[in-house]
């Protein structure tokens, strides 16, 4: 039988997976024995907070978290969730109705879509982005259209520029703000005109916003959810995954509009069973518990931003320090492309960065440079690309 053949359009029509080629370059560098710096993946290199570490090894010995969880998340766990928005952005949510626990937030937003799109309805989606948007759009038989983020624009989508028709059939959009990868940040106009425009057109804003606590020289990024009449239009994905260095634990949740909220519920009730409980417990603990941790880390990635954003402008390679995420959006230089300086860069120097056009063509033009290695490393990393001749 031919398995191949078998396989469903939504399958056989994905864009290749963004790190398959650079994996497969990495090994064959890696097996000339050249030693790999990786900046590739936004993946946390520091260990999960030892507290929350603690409480999950209580939580998992306590078999009253050994059942079924309840789908939309424990309601001490939504409360934690409606506490901590409370405390950082002054916005009240009803953690029963308003607050939906997530197995990590890239699940929430791979399955909105099945809440709301039909075959042949538009979901909107902002690029260069995080790959999920489009496939989760895709995935329900629905249009994605990408709305380009442009360095003119400090890589705000023009909202005024999306198509008539596409406006008309679309039903989600989706956003990221601080965004991955350019490390552009929102600000209130913004999302004031986001809301009109939600408003005017009919369309639920699902915005995605993992990196809210990652920024800094005392910069704090706003949500989407301050903005007057926001609830009305949408909701916010959020995670533990960045600020608390609990990538591999999977918890994050959706907050804001209570029928959005319902109807992501709804999916979810039909596919999953919900966190873990005592991943759940854990996650109350990094939520209300000591916020030190948090303030460490940003420091940390601050530290190295300077590191890397000095020694890149250095070279030659004009770069603006981000005020949030921990990525450098890095144009390549004349007449080089996103593949070949990526490329470039590993076999002379052993350093794995993402080319831009794996986050959607319109990142074509740029890499990105993940701050995920300590500082001694990253000091090596820029003293190799300092001998790069380009
Ligand atoms: C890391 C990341 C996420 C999701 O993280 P989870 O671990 O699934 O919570 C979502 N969106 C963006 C843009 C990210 O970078």
């Amino acid at each position: 039988m031919n398995i191949q053949k078998k396989r469903a359009e939504r399958i056989t029509q994905l864009p290749p997976y963004l790190f398959a080629e650079i994996d497969r370059k990495k090994s064959e560098v890696q097996k000339k024995g050249i030693d790999i710096i990786d900046l590739g993946v936004g993946d946390p290199d520091l260990p999960t907070p030892e507290h929350i570490v603690h409480r999950m090894r209580e939580a998992v010995a306590n078999p009253k978290y050994h059942t079924y969880p309840s789908y939309v998340g424990m309601l001490e766990f939504r409360k934690a969730v409606a506490d901590w928005y409370k405390k950082r952005f002054q916005i009240a949510l009803d953690p029963e109705t308003e607050v939906l626990a997530l197995i990590g937030s890239k699940e929430g937003i791979a399955h909105i879509p099945l809440a709301f799109i039909n075959p042949g309805d538009v979901g909107l989606y902002t690029s260069p982005g995080y790959p999920v948007y489009r496939t989760g759009i895709q995935f329900a038989g629905g249009t994605a259209h990408a709305v380009p983020l442009l360095e003119q624009n400090g890589f705000l989508p023009d909202l005024e520029a999306i198509p008539e028709d596409q406006k008309r059939r679309a039903k989600l959009f989706f956003l990221n703000y601080p965004n991955n990868p350019t490390g552009a940040v929102a600000e209130r106009d913004f999302f004031e005109r986001l809301v009109a425009f939600a408003r005017e057109n009919g369309v639920i804003v699902c915005h995605d916003a993992p990196y809210t606590e990652m920024s800094y020289d005392g910069y704090r990024p706003m949500s989407f959810l301050e903005v007057k009449r926001a609830k009305e239009v949408g909701i916010e994905f959020h995670s533990l995954s960045k600020t608390y260095r609990m990538t591999g634990w999977r918890l994050g949740f959706a907050v804001g509009n209570r029928e959005v909220i319902q109807a992501l519920g709804k999916v979810k009730s039909n596919i999953d069973s919900g966190a873990f409980e005592a991943v759940q417990a854990a996650g109350i603990e990094a939520l209300s518990g000591d916020q030190a941790c948090v303030e460490e880390m940003r420091a940390t990635y601050q530290k190295r931003r300077d590191i890397m954003v000095a020694a890149l402008n250095r070279m030659g390679l004009a770069v603006t320090p981000p005020k949030a995420t921990f990525y450098l959006w890095i144009k390549v230089p004349d007449g080089s492309t996103s593949a070949a300086f990526a490329t470039k860069v590993l076999e002379e120097t052993g350093i794995v960065i993402t080319p831009g056009n794996g986050f959607g063509p319109e990142g074509e033009g740029y890499v990105r440079m993940a701050l995920t290695v300590g500082e001694d490393r990253l000091k090596e990393a820029a003293d190799r690309l300092a001998n790069l001749k380009f």
